[in-house]
């Protein structure tokens, strides 16, 4: 990737803290932290287990709101939009519009088939009524993005008839659905054998060369820390030092 002073933001973190309670008991958990990721890069987090780095994800996307401190106001922005100031409707829109979210763990819903798990996010995006009249096209995008990843067959099957890569191939194509602009990817290969997962960064790579997708992953293993265009570390609730990994 060439020069990245030269290229735009897409996010800026600043400040962010959290600290989760639970009762009485405060647990501090993201300390101060700072970070741009850049239009259409790969940014991979790496950081132990426990570091904070789901809790990051999820201010990331509008899923959590971090602590306020008036004295020094954190703050997240998106392009134009400073998401730590949005209403909830406004939020809901952020996350449903320009983000898709990777989990490990899938969080397919095992009730609905793989093109139904692939649509919900349109579902939630539209409503029910908005979604009735993009169906047609909603379904002919799910059934694109699932030939892409080589589940044409699979689109009738429930997410228990599937295997662990298989499942995480549904979950990305529900992702994209909504055509965001930014992926955020939660330890993606965390729960697949070293060659599924393999597979899985595979589409991944793929999929932010070609679609000029801004991706943020994170995770707990070096080596695949080490695919990314950047690789910072989360330290003690703070970003260090941020530093180029290797050029792509
Ligand atoms: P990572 O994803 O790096 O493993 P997490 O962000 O999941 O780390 O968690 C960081 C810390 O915050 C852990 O000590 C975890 O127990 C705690 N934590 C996470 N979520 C909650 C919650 N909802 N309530 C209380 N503590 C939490
Ligand atoms: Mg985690």
């Amino acid at each position: 990737m060439s020069d990245q002073s030269t290229q735009s933001s897409i996010l800026e973190v600043k400040s962010v803290r959290k600290t989760y309670k639970l009762g009485r008991v405060k647990v501090p958990v993201l300390h101060g932290v700072d970070l741009t990721v850049h239009h259409k890069e790969w940014i991979t987090i790496l950081g132990a287990s426990g570091s904070g780095k789901s809790t990051l994800m999820h201010l990331i996307g509008g899923l959590d709101r971090p602590d306020r401190y008036p004295e020094d106001p954190a703050s997240i922005v998106y392009g134009d939009r400073v998401i730590t100031s949005l209403g909830s409707k406004a939020l809901d829109r952020y996350r449903s519009t320009e983000v898709g979210f990777v989990f490990q763990f899938y969080h397919l819903l095992p009730e609905l088939d793989v093109l139904g798990n692939v649509c919900i996010g349109a579902m939630i995006r539209h409503g029910r009524l908005g979604y009735v009249s993009n169906r047609k096209s909603v379904e002919s995008r799910a059934k694109e993005l699932l030939e892409r990843f080589g589940l044409s067959e699979r689109i009738k099957h429930r997410p228990a008839e599937l295997s662990g890569g298989e499942r995480q191939r549904v979950a990305i194509a529900r992702a994209l659905i909504n055509e965001p602009a930014m992926l955020l990817a939660d330890e993606p290969t965390g729960n697949l054998d070293l060659k599924t997962g393999e597979s899985i960064l595979e589409v991944l790579a793929e999929l932010q060369q070609d679609s000029g997708l801004t991706m943020v992953m994170v995770t707990h293993d070096e080596r695949i820390a080490a695919r990314a265009d950047r690789v910072i570390r989360l330290v003690d609730g703070r970003v260090e030092e941020q530093s180029m990994s290797q050029s792509v």
